[in-house]
């Protein structure tokens, strides 16, 4: 069995959500990076957590001491596309240049880093859009945690694999010659059902005791990974007018509801970057 976890952060403002990102003007928007997310920075520290920050690399661009914070504890650095547009938005010249941008912005404020892993902003990577695994690839990047494993109004992939493996272009089945390698958000295969029990809204939402069991459960299967936005963790998280159902998805326990329970998850599980638990676990990450 094994137990390796990872933490994973998505390093966005709340404005970069996919039911936000087109209603809001940034200019007269407050900017609550810094507030949201040096509590969970010092929250890591105190409790000598490293995690794998996917950063927007417009948030490095606007708070380049806030990323190079980041890097000094020891947290890894991974891109979660420039301007966090979805990858359905996008034609694969287009993802270039977005991957190009990135990495510009980190050799300017964070020089000798060098990102490896990669996650789809709105989970975004699907049949559809798996040409960007090949455009990752040629920027050299050697995993992507891109795949929600259910289907939901929005994203998702059903009956992916639950670790990591190197998927064919339907992203269900293995292919040895891809080149890169997929881990997917963690799910609790309870018979018929997949549960996702893998961070943000999920995590909100659902009881926590579950929530636990469930990872429990998908441990025996492979490492699991959390994600979660520090946004969800900001008490102050501006509220902004939305349908009943998009308020749910989007503001239902973010602050301190989301923070106990982050908690409670770094007192249950012993988490590191996905870097380290693929280089441990001797998953195949030659690039
Ligand atoms: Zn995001």
């Amino acid at each position: 069995m094994t137990r390796a976890a990872a933490l994973s952060i998505d390093l966005e403002s709340y404005w970069h959500a996919e039911l936000l990102r087109k209603r809001i003007d940034r200019r007269s928007a407050d900017d609550r990076v810094l507030p949201a997310t040096l509590p969970l920075l010092d929250l890591l520290a105190k409790r000598g957590v490293r995690a794998t920050f996917f950063v927007v690399g417009e948030i490095i661009e606007s708070h380049p001491a806030l990323v190079q914070r980041i890097v000094q504890e020891g947290h890894e650095i991974a891109c979660h596309s420039f301007s966090h547009r979805p990858l359905w938005d996008l034609s694969e010249a287009q993802f270039d240049a977005e991957l190009a941008r990135f990495s510009e912005i980190v050799g300017r404020h964070l020089p000798g880093v060098k990102p490896r892993g990669f996650r789809a902003p709105t989970f975004s990577l699907s049949p559809t859009t798996a040409w960007a695994l090949d455009v990752l690839a040629q920027h050299g990047y050697r995993y992507d945690s891109s795949i929600f494993p259910l289907r939901t109004p929005l994203y998702g992939v059903p009956n992916v694999p639950p670790a990591p493996y190197r998927p064919a272009p339907n992203l269900v089945d293995s292919d040895p010659t891809s080149p890169i390698v997929e881990w997917p958000m963690t799910a609790w295969r309870a018979g018929p059902l997949t549960i996702p029990v893998c961070g943000g809204f999920y995590l909100r939402v659902m009881p926590m005791p579950l929530i636990l069991h469930g990872l429990r459960q998908a441990q025996k299967r492979g490492p699991i990974v959390i994600y979660l936005h520090p946004w969800e963790l900001d008490t102050d998280t501006p509220r902004l007018p939305l349908s009943r159902g998009d308020t749910f998805i989007t503001y239902h326990n973010i602050g301190a509801v989301m923070r106990r329970r982050l908690e409670t998850l770094l007192d249950n599980f012993d988490f590191t970057p996905l870097w380290d638990v693929l280089r441990a676990g001797n998953y195949d990450i030659s690039g």
